[in-house]
C-alpha cells in the first residue's frame, strides 16, 4: 500500500485500502513485528483450518480503520507491515474499489 510519488495512486494521500477492507496479518506477519500480537484481535483456527493463527487489525468488524492507520493515514508499522499489505498492488482493481467506497 504505497505509491510512487507524483502518480494518480499516491498512498500517502490516501489509506483509503486500510479503511475499508478487513485486514488480517499471519503468525508470520507477528513474528516480524510484534505490535500485531500486542494490538491485533487474535482468531484461532482462521480458515477453519487447525493450528492456523491469525490476527484481526479492524476493533470493529467493517467499522474502524486498522489499528495501525494513523491521523494523518499513513501505516505506524510501514517497514513492518503483515505480507497481506505488501501484495496491495496500487491502482489495481481492490486499489480503486477503496477508493470509490471511501468517497460515498
Ligand atoms: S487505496 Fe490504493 S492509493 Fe490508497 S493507500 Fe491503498 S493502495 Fe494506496
Ligand atoms: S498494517 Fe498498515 S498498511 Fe496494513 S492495513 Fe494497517 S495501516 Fe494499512
Amino acid at each position: 500500500m504505497k505509491g510512487s510519488e507524483g502518480d494518480e495512486y499516491d498512498c500517502e494521500n490516501c489509506g483509503a485500502c486500510c479503511r475499508c477492507y478487513p485486514i488480517f496479518a499471519q503468525e508470520s506477519d507477528s513474528a516480524r513485528e510484534p505490535r500485531i500480537r500486542e494490538e491485533g484481535v487474535r482468531c484461532d483456527d482462521f480458515l477453519g483450518e487447525e493450528g492456523n493463527v491469525a490476527y484481526r487489525l479492524f476493533p470493529l468488524f467493517r467499522k474502524e480503520a486498522c489499528v495501525f492507520l494513523k491521523e494523518d493515514q499513513l501505516c505506524r508499522i510501514y517497514d513492518t507491515r503483515p505480507d497481506a499489505c505488501r501484495r496491495f498492488e496500487p491502482g489495481g482493481e481492490q486499489c480503486r474499489e477503496a477508493r470509490r467506497r471511501d468517497e460515498k
